[in-house]
């Protein structure tokens, strides 16, 4: 299935991901043909497979990004305050900031400052990636994503995230990262070993939290970060 939606452009291989369903939301189409996949890919970046990008990291696959950002659409408002977890090339995270609007708010996070570098680079390689910078729609910090990342007042708590992406295999769903998120929110997150599937888990207006387990994955894995 992956191959089969490679295009030779950008809009050919959000065309094709298109027709084969692997995206079925207008907004994630639109959002992912408004960010060259080019500017983030080194090597083939319309081919609908992971990719290279140094330091032992890959830009995962097109349609793998497709499904994640389908799952916290229901999520993602104008004003939505996303987290990104592995944020590696930087891809998903500008995808999220095209479906967020001006007044919401994607953060990056990745323990590689190689890779947080990286991804500040991709993403000014748009006019579009360099106003999200300097308005402050989209920032990479770097940090150890197992334990999320806080940021506003609310209780010195920070605000809390309405939808939070991982982007790497956990051995388990964090907790502290059920904790981050607001009322109602999202984390999508792979979770295990060998064998990895994606866990979907929504916190609910109440405070109550369900957790569904998707798709059979393959990630790389959430570690520590290597010894610089
Ligand atoms: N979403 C990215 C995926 C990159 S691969 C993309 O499509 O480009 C997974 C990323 O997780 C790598 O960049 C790796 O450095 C990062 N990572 C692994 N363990 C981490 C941790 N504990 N904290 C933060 N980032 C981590």
């Amino acid at each position: 299935m992956a191959w089969m939606s490679s295009g030779s452009s950008n809009a050919a291989l959000i065309k094709n991901l298109a027709s084969n369903g692997l995206i079925t939301s207008e907004r994630v189409k639109n959002a992912m043909l408004s960010v060259d996949r080019a500017h983030f890919s080194p090597y083939a970046p319309y081919t609908d497979s992971p990719q290279t990008i140094g330091h032992s990291a890959t830009i995962s696959a097109p349609h793998m990004h497709a499904s994640a950002a389908e799952s916290l659409l229901p999520y993602i408002h104008p004003s939505a305050r996303i987290l990104d977890i592995g944020s590696g090339s930087g891809y998903l995270t500008a995808v999220l900031a095209a479906l967020v609007g001006p007044q919401g708010k994607v953060v990056g996070i990745d323990h590689i400052q190689g890779l947080v570098d990286l991804a500040n680079k991709n993403m000014g390689k748009s006019e579009q990636g360099r106003e999200w910078m300097k308005d402050g729609r989209v920032k990479f910090v770097k940090g150890d994503g197992r334990l999320g990342y806080k940021e506003g007042a609310e209780e010195e708590g920070g605000e809390g995230w309405d939808a939070i992406h991982v982007g790497a295999a956990a051995k388990e769903a964090h907790p502290v990262l059920v904790e981050q998120l607001k009322r109602p929110g999202r984390l999508f997150i792979p979770v295990g070993d060998s064998s990895q599937y994606i866990w979907v888990i929504d916190k609910k207006e109440d405070g109550t939290v369900t957790r569904e387990k998707s798709m059979g994955v393959r990630y790389v894995p959430l570690t520590d970060a290597p010894k610089d």
